[in-house]
């Protein structure tokens, strides 16, 4: 194992230990919100991601998520609640977020991953190399896309 493996593990190991945004979404009075329950049948993690957007400017205040299933799928979810947290995103950018990941867990990341958009989830780089582990990984994200369609029909 490469030194910046070794680095990687520790980042998806801190997010499965104390993971951010696990609980109940507290959304700020007038926001819009979605939910979106998630399964992957192949590993059997389930998800729940909930966001809440505000209505005028459409960026997401909020994201938070339950769920159960492998440290890669719960660590996944929580690194995706710190980018929402950490970051003012509005339902395109957080789109472009998602497209860069899974571009870069599918393997087809043209270079090096953007860790300007990517952030901690460039950790989840090497789950590229596990056919098996993939869907663990884009679970909360493809649950985050579900949540924005949602938002959309309601704006
Ligand atoms: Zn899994």
């Amino acid at each position: 194992m490469s030194a910046l493996d070794g680095l990687y593990q520790e980042v998806i190991l801190d997010h499965s230990k104390r993971p951010i945004g696990k609980g109940e979404l507290t959304p700020a009075e007038g926001s819009l919100t979605a939910s979106h329950h998630e399964f992957n049948p192949s590993c059997g993690d389930e998800i729940d991601v909930s966001i809440a957007v505000d209505p005028t400017s459409g960026e997401i205040t909020s994201l938070a998520w339950e769920g159960q299933g492998c440290s890669i799928s719960m660590a996944s979810a929580s690194i995706l609640a710190q980018i929402v947290r950490d970051e003012t995103l509005d339902g395109a950018a957080a789109r472009e977020r998602i497209a860069a990941f899974r571009e870069m867990i599918h393997g087809k990341t043209a270079g090096e991953p953007d860790e300007e958009l990517l952030g901690d989830a460039i950790a989840l780089q090497g789950v590229s190399k596990f056919v098996m582990r993939v869907k663990c990984a884009m679970l909360a994200w493809v649950a985050l896309e579900a949540d924005l369609t949602q938002v959309d029909a309601q704006r």
